[in-house]
């Protein structure tokens, strides 16, 4: 094969295709499918992926290919199709979509350097690059003529491995190993040498009497609590020897986590994971919908099917929404599988993040857990995935590729053939549905494991607060249960339910909500212009000065800061003290972790905080859990509003009372009988369901029908509103009659550095050329959007409609 099809690094649609370049001799039998090359295009070199090898091309003039960055392809075949479907499926670009397969250090342009791992002798041609240096920087290689497949069998062999430079910092890490210079029987008698006051010195030599194995320095000196003096003085005298060893950054410490077994299953769990193994066993596919309330015991069936995985040979994807991956979740599954664990988590620095993807393409582990990105993982041979709290936002990824994680670990589990469990307190109504229809399998489990039930939740209306005169965000039943929760020296987590943006408009005297007419939508309140306006449909009406309902005048847009809360709330409760969580607080690096920690050690009486806190966190002490505004959920401008309240508010009341104490929940809201309100207080899934499908059907939203959102942007507002016009105009000329194009409409936010943001939302059942549709569409406006700075971008089943 002389000519590699390679997909270059140039984003934009026009060079969206394939191109061919020349393999030079030199690079023969070296470049195979999945490898990064470097290739001349136009006047510069840039990087591309090579998606295949043929040997005739029907283009003339062929350039050849420069560089090859990897000896060892970093995207296996199943991989390069996977993007490529990928790519069709949310319209993105081919290389966008490999780029997001990789870890960052990967997508970059670092520094290389070949290292030398052998004191053994090397090819004749690589033991003259190196000419007797360790290390040599990586562009040395390519002035040379050597044969890079002598590089790649020494990387394969382990005497040479390729080391990324981020930052200038060796991506490599090394600790200082200490181990025993001489025979045991040989320590032993130097115990006799050794002054009996010297404590520290004869703990040390008993300590490798014992285990005579090479221990990493840092641990010793943990687990004896010693010093390194002390070592160094016993290695002084020849006894102990010490070695810089190369390690893979492992952010965890494997050996402090506690082992733990298979628990015996309940009869609910039993019943739920047999069908899971014998899918495992026939190696068949087959997507499962584990609807179990918080506390059923969940994670142990994961724990349990990944077990068998492994006993199979195969591996298993765990993705757990970002939030959620908590040192306490990880622990779960590193104190069942230990080593055998690797995780992919965004808190890790590139170069840790680095080390954890090369476990798992070295198959040195069988399992990953890790966020929405870990679905990619380079395995060969999966045997299950599973992605818990399947209802989280964060699987969706709101960046080109805009691809849902859900939809991946479905296409994997095909390819694999093997099953799919998406877990859930509180499933998407779209998955809900289809296990209705039986296109899921449902498996439910209805018990905690403890046997506790469920705490009990009790709804305040804010209203009855205001007209009793308490003008304070906290009802007087809240405040009086945090006195006592306090009192008691127990835990209290308030939860503060706001994103980002709450522009809805409610009475505070009869907590009426205006809404569009045509949409059941809360309108969006836009402050230049002093109008709502529906950002579905278009529709708006001047902000009124007093409520509809009722005639008050306290109608008002809505929305707190957790920081004004937190100064109410010392102010309400002096002695409390508060821990503050929320995106201010939570920046730096480690900060969550630091936060929880001070809370689980009690260092403080009172959590407080925004969606981050309500996720995943298991403290013995917490007896009472606090929501201080159901509504700002509630009304955002989103069909799934009432869908996340439920979701939310179910969450966090499985908080509380997860172990010996009993838990409480306090709901503060001035809509109390709204639907997903009052079925979250008693924890009827099932009613919900029902309900909210009712409403999407009136309404025309998913699972109903599918959504298309497409997104144009422009520093011209007119030019914003005509571009929208005429792709709507387009749109509506050539897809069918029961599909609806609604806009052009302004964004909910409208203008976002300096560009206004028009939208328009396709509603459809059954399209099968919308994606062409779009495509075509869009290459209409490429003139604009290469020369005149038009943005238009398209999410295919959106989660944010902002
Ligand atoms: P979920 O993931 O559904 O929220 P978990 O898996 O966290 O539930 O289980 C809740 C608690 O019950 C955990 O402490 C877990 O160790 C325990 N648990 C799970 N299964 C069993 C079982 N079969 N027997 C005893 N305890 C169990
Ligand atoms: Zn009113
Ligand atoms: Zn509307």
């Amino acid at each position: 094969m002389k000519i590699a099809k390679v997909i270059v690094d140039v984003p934009a649609s026009s060079i969206n295709q394939t191109f061919d370049y020349l393999i030079p001799d030199h690079f023969q039998q070296v470049i195979t499918k999945g490898m990064r090359v470097i290739v001349p295009f136009g006047p510069r070199k840039i990087m591309g992926f090579v998606v295949e090898l043929i040997s005739e091309s029907t283009h003339k003039g062929l350039k050849k290919i420069i560089d090859v960055l990897d000896l060892t392809p970093v995207l296996t075949d199943e991989l390069l199709k996977l993007g490529k479907w990928l790519a069709d499926q949310t319209l993105s670009l081919y290389i966008t979509s490999y780029q997001a397969m990789l870890p960052q250090v990967l997508k970059s342009q670092y520094k290389k350097e070949l290292v030398r791992l052998t004191e053994e002798r090397l090819s004749d041609d690589l033991e003259m690059v190196f000419a007797g240096r360790d290390s040599i920087p990586y562009e040395e290689l390519a002035n040379r003529s050597i044969r890079y497949y002598h590089v790649q069998k020494a990387i394969q062999d382990g005497d040479v491995a390729v080391n990324y430079l981020v930052k200038s910092k060796i991506t490599k890490k090394y600790v200082t190993m200490v181990q025993p210079a001489k025979e045991t029987y040989l320590l032993e008698e130097a115990l006799y040498d050794v002054a009996k006051n010297a404590k520290k010195q004869r703990e040390l030599l008993g300590f490798f009497i014992e285990y005579p194995d090479p221990i990493e320095q840092p641990k010793l000196i943990r687990y004896l609590e010693t010093t390194q003096p002390t070592i160094k003085k016993l290695i002084d005298r020849g006894l102990l020897a010490s070695s810089k060893v190369e390690v893979f950054r492992n952010p965890y410490d494997d050996d402090a986590i506690a082992k733990t077994n298979a628990l015996e299953l309940t009869e609910q769990q039993q019943q739920a994971i047999n069908p899971i193994k014998q899918k495992i066993s026939q190696g068949q596919h087959d997507v499962f919908l584990l609807h179990g309330v918080t506390g059923s015991g969940k994670t142990e069936i994961y724990l349990q099917a990944i077990q068998d995985v492994i006993q199979n040979g195969e591996e298993a994807i765990v993705l757990v929404p970002e939030i959620s991956l908590t040192p306490q979740m990880v622990h779960r599954f590193k104190g069942r599988f230990g080593s055998n664990v690797a995780v992919l988590h965004s808190a890790l620095s590139s170069g840790e993040k680095y080390d954890e993807w090369r476990r798992i393409h070295r198959k040195e582990v069988q399992v990953v857990v890790g966020a929405r990105s870990a679905i990619f993982a380079p395995f060969e041979n999966i045997g299950i995935i599973i992605i818990d709290e399947e209802h989280e936002n964060s699987y969706k990824q709101e960046d080109q590729p805009r691809y849902h994680a859900r939809d991946v670990a479905i296409y994997r589990g095909e390819v694999h053939q093997c099953p799919v469990i998406l877990g859930s307190a509180t499933p998407t109504l779209e998955s809900y549905a289809r296990a209705q229809k039986g296109v899921y399998q449902l498996a439910t489990l209805t018990k905690r494991t403890n046997d506790k039930g469920m705490p009990e939740v009790q709804i305040v209306d804010m209203r009855n607060e205001l007209h009793a005169g308490n003008r304070t965000m906290f009802s007087r039943r809240l405040k009086e249960k945090m006195e006592n929760c306090i009192a008691k020296n127990e835990q209290v987590v308030l939860l503060l339910n706001r994103r980002g943006y709450s522009t809805f408009v409610m009475c505070r005297d009869c907590g009426h909500v205006k809404e569009c007419p045509h949409c059941d939508i809360a309108l969006t309140f836009h402050k230049n212009s002093n109008q709502l306006k529906c950002h579905y449909c278009s529709y708006e009406e001047p902000m009124p000065m007093i409520c509809p309902e009722c005639n008050s005048d306290l109608i008002r847009y809505f929305g707190t800061g957790t920081q004004r809360v937190e100064e109410a709330l010392t102010q309400l409760i002096p002695e409390a003290r508060v821990i503050r969580m929320d995106v201010d607080t939570t920046r730096r690096k480690g900060a969550h972790e630091k936060l929880l920690k001070q809370f689980a050690n009690r260092e403080a009486d009172i959590l407080l905080g925004t969606q981050m806190i309500a996720k995943g966190l298991d403290f013995e002490n917490v007896t009472l859990v606090g929501v201080l505004t159901a509504d700002s959920m509630l009304h955002l401008p989103d069909f799934r509003a009432s869908e996340k309240t439920f979701q939310l508010l179910t969450q966090v009341s499985g908080r509380a009372g997860r172990h010996e104490l009993p838990g409480e929940v306090i709901v503060q809201t001035y809509t109390p009988d709204h639907y997903s309100i009052e079925l979250a207080s008693t924890y009827d899934y099932s009613q919900f369901y029902l309900t909210e499908m009712n409403t999407r059907k009136t309404f025309q939203y998913p699972p109903y029908v599918y959504l298309v959102l497409m997104t144009i942007s422009h520093e011209n507002q007119v030019k914003a509103v005509q571009t929208t016009q005429k792709i709507v105009q387009l749109l509506m000329n050539h897809v069918s009659n029961n599909t609806v194009v609604l806009g052009p409409t302004p964004s909910p936010i409208t203008r976002v550095k300096d560009r206004y943001r028009y939208q328009c939302m396709i509603k459809y059942k059954h399209e099968p050329q919308l994606r062409k549709l779009i495509k075509k569409i869009i290459q209409q406006f490429d003139e604009d959007v290469r020369k005149d700075d038009l943005l238009i971008t398209v999410d295919m089943q959106p989660y944010q409609l902002m």
